[in-house]
């Protein structure tokens, strides 16, 4: 059960305290509390967890602070959508706001390779007026030989660039909970000139331990991918480990499944799960493209997959496109065959703009119809 309390109620007022030591008394109940910090407002939630069938909900409902109960399902308990219930999920970092109804998208480079690229993909993004990108800095490779990232070493310089040329939030993938720490100690060490959406991938979907400490600390948001050979529902459980650790600030990424079905693409596009993603969850949808297609081939209209595929999951409601771009794709040290060229940025988020107006007209017509 879910009490969802009014709106910056203060934990220290005596309605809260008389609140909390009721909840206490009741027995075979636990509760974890989740606070969500919005630009507006402070939002708190109290998940009753145990035997909550004896409990009224009308009951409940008349308790000091709380505005609203809701019966929820055991499946993702803070992430998932109970009852259709339309508590909004938006959350604040660094200036930009991410939700289920607004759009960003986060082009850059799959791995940081020297600053020279890193700088020329930045001053773009700048002057295509985007506050969000993509850098990798520790990249799990299939082969132990191929190129690992620079790690740490490389932080301090990547996020004064992004400083200098106002981004905002970089999509930055961790495969260890030490690289969590550094990138925090380096964010601090800079005086944080932008701020970091930590990036679980694929091949860590359920890896619960990353899971775990990505969840512990809450200043970071945290970008969850599908993995790539496990249910949705093993997928969305993964997703709810980061949130049951105090965690909630999370984007779910589709990024393709794998299975010889989906070739000739790298894998198999899932990009029709975003709605589904939006029904069972409350989480942003974030669509990734390139590593769906991984190639640049084209259609005979001249379109590249990728860009079908981003105006597929764009229309269908996605929240935020992960994509790769490079300088110098020849010489990318990762993924370079499927990175997007500097020319196609303005072509590229054009493009988008014009799959999400189409999006927000279907909207605005389903809205129509349903009054
Ligand atoms: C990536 O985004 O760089 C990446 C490795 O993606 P995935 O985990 O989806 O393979
Ligand atoms: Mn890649």
């Amino acid at each position: 059960m879910l009490l969802i309390l009014e709106p910056n109620t203060d934990p220290k007022s005596d309605e809260y305290k008389e609140l909390v030591a009721y909840i206490d008394k009741i027995p075979n109940i636990e509760s974890r509390i989740n606070t969500v910090k919005g630009a507006q407002q402070t939002l708190t939630e109290v998940y009753l967890i145990g035997d909550t069938a004896s409990l009224s909900t009308d009951d409940m409902a008349t308790l000091p602070t709380v505005e609203r109960v809701v019966r929820i399902s055991q499946e993702y308990r803070v992430l998932g959508r109970h009852d259709m219930d339309t508590r909004a999920c938006a959350f604040d970092y660094n200036g930009v706001t991410f939700s289920q109804d607004n759009l960003h998208v986060f082009a850059g480079l799959c791995a940081v390779d020297n600053p020279k690229n890193v700088e020329t993909m930045l001053k773009a993004l700048k002057e295509h007026g985007q506050v969000c990108t993509r850098m990798g800095a520790y990249k799990p490779r299939t082969n132990p030989y191929s190129f690992q990232g620079h790690g740490d070493s490389c932080l301090p310089w990547v996020f004064e660039l992004a400083g200098k040329y106002g981004i905002k939030v970089i999509a930055m993938e961790v495969t260890h909970d030490n690289h969590i720490d550094e990138i925090a100690k380096a964010l601090k060490d800079t005086g944080h000139p932008t701020g970091v959406l930590l990036q679980i991938g694929t091949r860590n979907t359920q890896n619960f331990e990353l899971l775990k400490a990505a969840g512990r600390q809450q200043e970071m948001p945290v970008l969850l991918k599908r993995g790539f050979g496990i249910t949705l529902e093993e997928s969305l459980n993964a997703a709810e480990y980061l949130a049951s650790e105090g965690n909630s600030k999370v984007i779910f990424a589709l990024r393709g499944m794998k299975t010889n079905m989906g070739d000739p693409h790298r894998n198999f596009v899932d990009f029709s799960h975003v709605p589904v993603i939006k029904r069972l969850t409350r989480m942003p949808v974030c669509i990734d493209p390139s590593h769906s297609v991984g190639s640049r081939q084209t259609t005979p209209d001249k379109i590249m997959d990728v860009f079908h595929v981003t105006a597929q999951g764009v229309i269908a409601g996605a929240n935020m496109v992960l994509v790769d771009f490079h300088p110098d794709p020849p010489n990318a040290l990762v993924d370079g065959p499927q990175a997007l060229h500097m020319n196609e940025l303005p072509y590229f988020l054009e493009d988008v703009a014009i799959a999400r107006e189409a999006y927000e007209k279907r909207r605005a017509l389903s809205d129509a119809f349903h009054k």
